[in-house]
């Protein structure tokens, strides 16, 4: 019971004002599985930007989980969102390796608005081993912030989501083992050795896959059995090559194998520059049904219309396409250009599949309100089903 989820709920249940003719839980849902539905979602990243949207500062919230919460509900209250993000940082993920003397190096607070900047906790392949041969991570986890702030908070969400009555989904997020692997010791260190050393990358590998299948308890115990349903995976392997792909992914396949176990809704999160062999081993992943995917690989000389065409045909009968506009669109264009790609992507996208404005990754903390209010706004008007193409 949180005080902090009563009083929102106690103001919201009830009173909001309808969006179509379904909840944002059910728009959500269709969309994920190709269903018809009313309007195309919009469920922006929204993690951090929410805080300071709020009116809290990111050191403010690093130690509150009650302002935290505070800032998600109060964000979606105003904005209507189809999905709640809870935030997260990287403090959540990584702190549990790390001897409660020592997180002071690691982590680093610059200004309000600032990501949390860390540093890479191993710095040869062979510490990032004995982390986890150790089981650091179990050493150090109790006092850690998984436990002391990311539990809380995703806790309340689920516990609003639910005294809601499920009108909104709160989306939760783990990182998949090549992730974590990369985190660890630094995303190019980490590619050099998957040619360098592929056996100990091998071992690595498999090493940060056990750890990440028993989180997936976690994430069952304590999201699932409270109402948890729509599960983002934030994949790794961002930068690899094909012949890397085809060499290592599979751990992360053995991810979802056990994640589509657990949950009925699965999001993919693919940021960056996307390689076209990635998206298409993702397109025929089975276990997801919506791809959070962002920005053409370098070597495609293509507009943002045929990006997004290219991808729903690559979809169609298979995903959900999250898209549009990216995260630096949001930050750094004006509202009319945001307008336009919004457009753009849903004449592109819903004639072959399904599609949720999504961008490719978090809306960053400096992105203007206006920018993402308009965002949803230009959803709501281009994304009415039956989608008008002239
Ligand atoms: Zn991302």
């Amino acid at each position: 019971m949180s005080e902090i989820v009563d009083k929102w709920v106690a103001r919201l249940k009830g009173n909001l004002e309808p969006i179509g003719t379904m909840t944002h839980w059910q728009r959500m849902e269709a969309a994920f599985h190709l269903q018809p539905h009313d309007i195309v979602p919009v469920a922006p990243e929204l993690d951090y930007w929410q805080i300071t949207y709020a009116g809290y500062t990111h050191k403010e919230i690093y130690n509150d989980v009650d302002k935290t919460t505070d800032a998600c509900i109060k964000t979606w209250a105003d904005l209507r969102t189809d999905a709640i993000w809870m935030y997260v940082d990287i403090s959540h993920q990584i702190e549990n390796f790390i001897p409660a003397e020592k997180r002071p190096h690691y982590f680093v607070h610059r200004g309000d608005k600032d990501y949390l900047l860390f540093k890479p906790i191993a710095d040869t392949l062979d510490e990032a081993i004995a982390l986890y041969e150790s089981k650091a991570y179990e050493k150090y986890l109790a006092d850690s912030r998984a436990v002391t702030h990311y539990t809380p908070h995703m806790l309340q969400l689920l516990e609003f989501q639910e005294k809601m009555d499920r009108v909104v989904p709160v989306l939760v997020g783990a990182a998949t083992p090549t992730n974590y692997a990369e985190t660890i010791v630094e995303v190019q260190k980490f590619v050099k050795w998957m040619i360098t050393e592929p056996k100990k990358i091998r071992h690595y590998l498999e090493l940060a896959l056990e750890e990440r299948l028993a989180a997936l308890d976690f994430y069952y115990e304590y999201g699932y059995k409270n109402g948890l349903r729509f599960f983002c995976c934030f994949g790794g392997a961002r930068t690899w090559g094909p012949k890397q792909l085809d060499q290592f992914a599979d751990v992360d396949h053995r991810f979802v194998e056990k994640a589509k176990k657990l949950f009925p809704h699965i999001l993919w999160h693919h940021c960056g520059r996307n390689l076209p062999k990635s998206m298409e081993i993702l397109a025929n992943l089975d276990g997801i049904h919506a791809i959070q995917y962002d920005m053409p690989y370098y070597t495609m000389d293509v507009s943002y219309f045929e990006w997004f065409e290219w991808a729903a045909k690559l979809l169609a009968g298979k995903k959900c396409a999250c898209n549009a506009p990216t995260t630096q669109m949001v930050a750094y264009d004006t509202p009319e250009e945001i307008d336009q790609i919004i457009k753009d992507f849903i004449r592109a996208t819903t004639p072959h599949t399904t599609a949720i404005v999504m961008p490719g990754c978090e809306i960053d903390s400096y992105a203007p309100v206006e920018n993402v209010k308009t965002m949803i706004a230009a959803t709501r008007k281009y994304g009415r089903y039956p989608i008008r193409m002239e």
